[in-house]
């Protein structure tokens, strides 16, 4: 038995979430006895393999292939890299990319597939916990045959730190050219420029205690004095007062900063399910019964246009 990660990638950066992985596959290779094997499918594969040598990791596997995600070829090397090792269990991100190629991959080798895994337990079987109606209902799958494969959500399991000692090897491997019916021709990015808010530390999001787009001023200027990078819950972006891509939540984007600060934001279940990965989160909000602060490490009961304003002093700013 082997557990496999599959490493993520994103204009040339690993992602936050391979390294996620490498957690929860350790974890799991530790319950089920067995070792932790990870793989990465790039142009840039040696960058990439150093980098996932990190503690815990017995063996990094490279396929040589292009230098962006293509369903065909992930499809194909997972699939016959997963049949080589004989692995188990194959864990991979449930990112845009892991959601594409991981029900293929599961449907080639005739396993089970379960998507956004949250908890991993093994205990002779295999029990799988899941979220569900929008993050409402924890479910947990029992595994109760073979091999399985599971796409894991990002924010879940903290990153693997340190150096390891992994063997790295190329998977002696070639696409099949004639199955690769897709290219990616290019990347445009759509609005909001190119920040990306699942990869900044410190994050001062905002909701619909800000009443109006103009108070948002408010915001980035303390955006600007803590040196933070801004986000959103929906409503905001509902609202277009910001672009898509700074809504944080289950339609938005999983974040894991060291820092979340929440400002006037109740912090609903969809909401939630995208933030409660961050290391300290601290809640400002009106109403002492917010749910927010049951999740929040520390919170003040008080209004943002007082706290704010107070905030930017205290930092510094304008
Ligand atoms: P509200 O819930 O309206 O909360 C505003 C908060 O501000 C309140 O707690 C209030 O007490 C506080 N407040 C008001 N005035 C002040 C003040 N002056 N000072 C301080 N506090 C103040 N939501 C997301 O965020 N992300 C998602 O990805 C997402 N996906 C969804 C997917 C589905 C399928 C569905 C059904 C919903 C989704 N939602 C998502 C919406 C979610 O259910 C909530 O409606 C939303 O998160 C609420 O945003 P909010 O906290 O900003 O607003």
């Amino acid at each position: 038995m082997t557990v496999l990660t599959i490493a993520d990638h994103r204009r040339g950066d690993l992602r936050d979430v391979s390294f996620e992985l490498l957690t929860a596959g350790r974890e799991l290779a530790d319950a089920v006895g067995t070792d932790l094997h990870a793989a990465v499918i790039s142009g840039n594969v040696e960058e990439f393999a150093d980098d996932l040598n990190r503690e815990g990791v017995d063996q990094i596997h490279t396929v040589e292939y292009g230098e962006e995600f293509n369903h065909d070829v992930y499809a194909q090397a997972v699939t016959a890299l997963t049949e080589d090792l004989g692995a188990e269990f194959l864990l991979v991100p449930n990112s845009v990319n892991g959601l594409d190629y991981a029900p293929a991959v599961a449907t080639r080798l005739g396993r089970s597939y379960a998507s956004d895994a949250v908890g991993l337990d093994y205990d002779g079987t295999l029990e799988v916990t899941r979220e569900m109606y929008g993050s409402k209902v924890e479910t947990t799958v029992e595994v109760t045959e073979g091999p399985f494969v599971a796409s894991v959500r990002s924010g879940e399991w903290p990153a693997a730190e340190g150096v390891g000692d992994a063997d790295v090897s190329a998977f002696d491997f070639d696409v099949d050219e004639d199955a690769v019916g897709s290219t990616v021709k290019g990347f445009e990015e759509v609005g909001g420029g190119d920040v990306d808010i699942s990869e900044a530390n410190f994050l001062v999001s905002i909701g619909r205690g800000i009443e109006e787009e103009e108070n948002l001023e408010l915001v980035e200027a303390l955006v600007e004095a803590t040196g933070a990078t801004l986000s959103s819950s929906r409503p905001i972006v509902d609202n277009g007062w910001l672009p898509k891509n700074r809504q944080v939540g289950q339609s938005g984007k999983q974040v894991t900063p060291d820092v979340y600060l929440a400002i006037g934001i109740s912090g609903a279940v969809q909401h939630v399910a995208g933030m409660k990965g961050a290391d300290t989160i601290i809640a400002v909000n009106t109403d002492p019964n917010a749910p927010i602060f049951d999740i929040a490490d520390y919170g003040v009961v008080g209004d943002l246009f007082d706290v704010v304003p107070a905030l930017i002093e205290e930092f510094g700013g304008e």
